[in-house]
């Protein structure tokens, strides 16, 4: 945390906060780093593959994560948490009359202990902002192409809610195991911009 090198004003202002409630002995560095560094190696895509394959195989445990993807994401051991704020987890299921698509339009919201680091693209300006008034021709930039009946809703994340997609199963999957099926899903598949 510390020995990192984020010029951004953010970043120097967590340095000024750490250091203060270090200086006052509030904060014990070492803790942090551990909390931090034990976040981001459980941050990963195969969390969000876990989940999709799960809510395929599982209608209950689907209709529980799109009820209540907090309350739902334990049972595979998994959470919002680990960060310093727990934020609320909605998933967005595609069908076939609705294509889901998320964002963040004013920087770059992701739910991270799901999908892993986010792509560059998805924090770029061009992304973040023709994806809400031209949703049908960036999908189609990265290979998506939808029918016209189907709509798009773009769902766009912030401090306190982040989102993800479940993507429609697979045709010709039935025979599948649960592992071979979250092999199939795809990060761009969770974010919306991949069909699976
Ligand atoms: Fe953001």
């Amino acid at each position: 945390m510390s020995d990192d090198h984020d010029d951004s004003p953010i970043a120097a202002r967590v340095r000024e906060l750490e250091a203060m409630l270090e200086e006052k002995g509030l904060l014990d560095p070492r803790e942090l780093d551990q909390v931090l560094e034990a976040f981001a190696h459980r941050a990963s895509p195969a969390n969000g593959f876990r989940v999709a394959a799960r809510a395929w195989v599982d209608p209950a445990f689907r209709a529980r994560l799109l009820e209540n993807a907090n309350e739902a994401l334990p049972e595979l051991g998994l959470s919002m948490g680990g960060g310093l704020q727990v934020q609320r987890l909605h998933v967005v299921e595609n069908t076939e009359d609705v294509h889901n698509v998320i964002v963040c339009t004013l920087c770059s919201c992701y739910p991270l202990s799901l999908l892993g680091p986010s792509p560059t693209w998805y924090k770029s300006t061009a992304y973040r902002s023709k994806v809400v008034s031209h949703p049908r021709e960036v999908l189609e930039q990265f290979g998506l192409t939808l029918p016209e009946t189907t709509r798009i809703d773009v769902w766009d994340a912030n401090a306190e809610s982040r989102y993800m997609v479940l993507p429609r199963r697979p045709e010709g999957t039935e025979d599948l195991s649960e592992a071979e099926l979250a092999a199939k899903v795809t990060r761009n598949g969770l974010i919306g911009t991949a069909a699976v």
